[in-house]
């Protein structure tokens, strides 16, 4: 029988979720949907020094706007918990320890003064195999063993550095780019387990990829270089037909290369999930903080229809996909093995495109509370919902991002606050007073306030009066709407109401 698919996403908690990451995360997630499969979030916690207050509930908070949770995961528990590195911490030693009986890693005992020291007298220094037994490094290859015994006595503290091989090929079949080789004397003797116990995150995401059952993981480009040591502590502890197969994710590009988080404020666009303020002392960038998708008013369908489509297509024209279709759709065979570049205004077009197919009456609380808020702020309370909802249904295809709503929108709550009066005075006459004012009487008369009433009374009315009613509607609209902007006219007349559109007739005719 095949062993159940289990994928997982394990970000360490340094930052805020980028375009990347959460990319990364989908496609974790739909590669294990897709499969019938668990998908399991496992903070990789290991390194406190690049620990960041806040980043773990950021993520949680993350996945859940996008509508991405897992299965297992701190917050949902699951059977193989904990899914907090630091909670596992005892974990890890014995893994170490064999590692050690078995002549593939050893102990290193130098201090950091002393590694510091390494790193003046020798330009690119690496601990390697071509520099472990050089004068100046103590460790249990270069010191005779009873002065090794004498350390271990005296509790020296120490690390613990995988061993890596002198001559040899380390490969491993990636789902995305094949067959991939490394040389072994290239790489460096990573450390596994840290002198206050703690493991690396070499060490540990081996173990608890295996303790954990994953069976596929997907990650950055960036963590190729880390592979073959990965393929070597799997070999050592587990055994190659354990390990899960890998899918190292070609970078997103910016306007520049490899899209950073500095890109977004220099281009105006945003490049994390959600708002980030790095509380980074020393790094005046980061405090300034980042807006994300979710505030710039991107809908969680969007972003992740988006993403999905940064490096992968389904072999056809369609772009529009809801999450299902990801999930019945996505193959790793059209991954892309290199880089996607990531332009905003595609990204905005995808949002708009959302925005459009989704009615409002299908929006999340979340959503509408979102929007309602953004009325608000601009002091435009919100008090009748049934009202709302259809001023929002009949502007929202004219809406890209979601504050759009609120320019689209407001003149439905409140009078124009301008009026572009200019664009109706040129070619306004006696003759148009008279029809709005007898079309006034009409609206007092229509059998049923519906736009194609409305509509029906007006053209009937030009007709009579002899004017174009073409050459009506735009003083109609500049009466409602203030501006040349907005959905079809008599529309928004059936939304407005008789009153106030008869309210705002009179006004304009006051002013012209
Ligand atoms: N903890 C690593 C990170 O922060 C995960 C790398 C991996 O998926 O193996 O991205």
């Amino acid at each position: 029988m095949n062993k159940k698919v289990r994928v997982r996403f394990a970000p360490s908690p340094t930052g805020g979720l980028h375009l990347g990451g959460v990319r990364t995360v989908l496609y974790n997630y739909l590669f294990a949907k897709k499969q019938g499969g668990d998908f399991i979030l496992r903070i990789e916690d290991t390194d406190q020094s690049r620990y960041v207050a806040g980043a773990e509930d950021y993520i949680f908070n993350c996945l859940k706007w996008i509508g991405l949770e897992p299965d297992e995961s701190p917050l949902h528990g699951g059977a193989y918990g904990p899914y907090r590195q630091s909670e596992r911490k005892t974990l890890y030693r014995e893994y170490a320890d064999q590692l050690v009986k078995q002549g593939h890693a050893y102990y290193a005992f130098d201090t950091p003064e002393e590694l510091e020291k390494m790193r003046n007298e020798i330009p690119n220094f690496q601990y390697s195999q071509h520099y472990r037994t050089a004068s100046g490094l103590r460790n249990s290859i270069s010191l005779p063993a009873n002065e090794v015994a004498d350390l271990l006595d005296k509790a020296i503290p120490y690390v613990i550095r995988i061993k890596m091989p002198e001559d040899l090929v380390i490969s491993f079949d990636d789902m995305i780019r094949g067959k991939v080789n490394f040389d072994s004397w290239q790489i460096d003797d990573k450390v596994l387990l840290k002198a206050d116990g703690m493991p690396t995150y070499h060490l540990a995401v081996v173990v608890d990829d295996y303790l954990m059952k994953i069976t596929h993981a997907f990650r950055g480009e960036e963590w190729l270089p880390s592979a073959p040591v990965h393929v070597l502590l799997w070999q050592y502890l587990f055994g190659l037909n354990e390990m899960p197969q890998w899918a190292h994710l070609p970078l997103i590009l910016g306007p520049n290369g490899k899209l950073s988080k500095r890109d977004g404020a220099k281009y105006g666009f945003p490049v994390f999930a959600m708002s980030w303020a790095d509380p980074k002392p020393g790094d005046p960038d980061s405090y300034r903080g980042t807006e994300g998708f979710k505030e710039k008013g991107f809908l969680p369908e969007a972003f992740i229809n988006l993403l999905a489509l940064l490096g992968w297509n389904d072999g056809t024209e369609q772009e529009i996909f809801t999450k299902e279709e990801l999930i019945e759709k996505f193959s790793i065979e059209r991954v892309h093995s290199s880089g996607a570049k990531f332009d905003y205004e595609k990204a905005k077009w995808f949002n708009h495109e959302w925005i459009k197919k989704l009615t409002v009456d299908s929006w999340s609380p979340n959503l509408s509370g979102t929007v309602k808020k953004l009325f608000i702020e601009k002091g435009i309370p919100i008090t009748d919902e049934s009202f709302f909802v259809k001023v929002l249904n009949i502007i929202k295809d004219r809406c890209t991002l979601l504050i759009d709503f609120v320019s689209q929108g407001s003149f439905f709550f409140q009078l124009p606050e301008q009026y572009d009066l200019e664009a109706v005075k040129p070619k306004w006459n006696e003759a148009k007073k008279i029809f709005f004012k007898s079309f006034i009487e009409e609206l007092n008369a229509v059998p049923q306030w519906e736009s194609a009433f409305i509509e029906d009374g007006f053209k009937k009315l030009a007709v009579l009066q002899n004017i174009k009613p073409g050459e009506l509607q735009l003083p109609f609209r500049i009466m409602l709407v203030g501006g040349k902007f907005g959905p079809p006219v008599f529309e928004i007349a059936a939304v407005l109401g008789k009153e106030e559109t008869i309210l705002r007739i009179r006004y304009v005719l006051e002013l012209i």
